[in-house]
């Protein structure tokens, strides 16, 4: 029997703009892992925005299908989506599994020959410290292509992370295979899903994160954890909670970051 859903409007404000959308949740209990997909569309329908909005102004987006140069970074994958991608991996017959498995494997063995997994556990990544940032260029120029990436595009699309979703660029492609030279132009999103899942894995995980490298997911996998129900309830109560954090943690313009 199908679940019952209702359907929740909101608006986030944003300097002197708005975000405004309506989402169809479960009425009933959910949590927060279950909730992903509308998360991720919300944040697919922000983003659009913001890039048409970019693409008026003559600023377009270059991202396109096909380009995976950025896909060589450490990805900081929320732990309410490793609990949802670990349930689609497990879901995959089993060669499929296997070969995923064997990817991240190959991975893992490039970036531990480089000496570099000792130090992507001990650093906090996303802290903005000259060491992260050295850290994000040396992971980066190993140019170890995430597991998910087939033929330079992303195999997992409509359920990719959504710190992937919200990486864009307006300047030629060919900067983002040198990002050490900082000519890369990326879009300044004003309101980033992403960060609001990591702080709301850091208060579940009571751990400065919240979430793990991408690439550690098989790993992270076999403890077998199901952070998401820390964070349930009703369906409309679930949304309205991560949506007031996330009005709370509106990233400020690029002059003042
Ligand atoms: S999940 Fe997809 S978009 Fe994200 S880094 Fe991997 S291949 Fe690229």
């Amino acid at each position: 029997m199908s679940q019952e859903t209702v359907s929740v409007e909101f608006t986030v404000g944003i300097g002197d703009g708005k975000f405004t959308a309506t989402a169809t949740v479960p009425a009933g209990q959910t949590n927060l892992t279950q909730i992903l997909p509308v998360l991720q569309a919300l944040d697919s329908s922000f983003i659009d925005g913001v890039t048409a909005q970019l693409a008026q102004a003559g600023r377009a987006v270059s991202c396109k299908a096909g380009c995976g140069a950025c896909c060589r970074q450490l990805v900081a994958l929320s732990i309410f989506e490793a609990e949802s991608l670990a349930a689609w991996i497990r879901a995959l017959p089993e060669s499929q599994q296997q070969e995923l498995a064997q990817r991240f494997h190959q991975a893992l063995l490039k970036l531990a020959a480089a000496g570099l997994i000792d130090r992507i556990v001990k650093e906090d990544w996303l802290a903005g410290t000259e060491s992260a940032r050295q850290l994000a260029f040396d992971y980066f120029y190993q140019r170890v292509p995430c597991p998910f990436l087939v033929d330079e595009s992303c195999s997992i699309h409509p359920i990719r992370p959504l710190v992937c979703r919200e990486y864009l660029v307006t300047s030629p492609p060919q900067h983002c295979f040198d990002p050490a030279n900082l000519q890369t132009d990326t879009v300044h999103l004003p309101l980033k899903f992403s960060r609001t899942l990591h702080g709301i894995g850091a208060e579940v995980e009571h751990d400065r994160r919240g979430w793990i490298p991408l690439v550690f997911l098989f790993a992270w996998m076999k403890a077998g954890a199901h952070p998401g129900d820390a964070v349930s309830g009703e369906g409309p109560h679930v949304l309205y909670d991560f949506i007031e954090r996330l009005s709370h943690a509106s990233v400020p313009s690029p002059s003042t970051e």
